[in-house]
């Protein structure tokens, strides 16, 4: 059987954040992936809205690999039992591995480290390092500070406007799944 035609990761916070319906955005996106036939590609960890995404896609069939690096299996909760589980020695290892194997990155609320991923493939993008469709989830709004920052700089001369192209905002996951599929197609 032929594997998975394509492979979304999602960055997303390792807690659950104080509002309930951003766990059932990240179910929602899980299950979406699997509907889809599509691979989840994440930080292999069972805690928080990536607990949420990964427990949904798997159960609704989704192949999964999950990255993530020796010294946070314990505080992250390891999720072995995933299609894929992948070890690395650091934080720069697994950006890197989950950025390779992916076809389109998704980011939904989350805390630092959702960001700190967000900004690396934006990043990366706009020096031209990849091409790779990137989807902020601005689920209830979550992200809207952070896309009012990326138009300051814009707006205050640090960045090109091109820069806020280089990105998607969609306020829910069924707005996700029609971009991922018009970005895939
Ligand atoms: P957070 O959004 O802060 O809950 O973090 C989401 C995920 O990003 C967690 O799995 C963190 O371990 C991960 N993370 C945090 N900082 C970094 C970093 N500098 N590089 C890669 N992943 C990170």
């Amino acid at each position: 059987m032929p594997g998975p035609r394509f492979s979304i990761c999602v960055f997303c916070g390792a807690r659950p954040g104080l509002n309930p319906t951003h766990a059932e955005t990240g179910r929602a996106t899980g299950a979406m992936i699997a509907r889809n036939g599509w691979r989840l590609v994440y930080g292999a960890g069972d805690v928080g809205i990536m607990g949420e995404v990964a427990r949904a896609a798997q159960g609704a069939g989704a192949a999964t690999l999950g990255v993530i690096p020796t010294h946070l299996i314990t505080a992250e909760r390891g999720k072995t039992d995933l299609t894929q589980f992948v070890i690395t020695e650091d934080m720069h290892e697994r950006k890197k591995v989950m950025f390779m194997n992916s076809d389109a990155i998704v980011v939904l609320p989350g805390g630092a480290g959702s960001l700190d991923e967000f900004f690396e493939v934006l990043t990366w993008a706009q020096i031209g390092l990849h091409r790779k469709p990137i989807f902020l989830v601005n689920a209830q709004g979550y992200w809207q500070p952070l896309e009012t920052l990326l138009a300051h700089i814009v707006t205050q001369g640090f960045a090109d406007a091109t820069m806020l192209g280089l990105y998607t905002s969609v306020p829910d996951v069924v707005s996700l799944e029609a971009a991922l599929r018009t970005a895939l197609s």
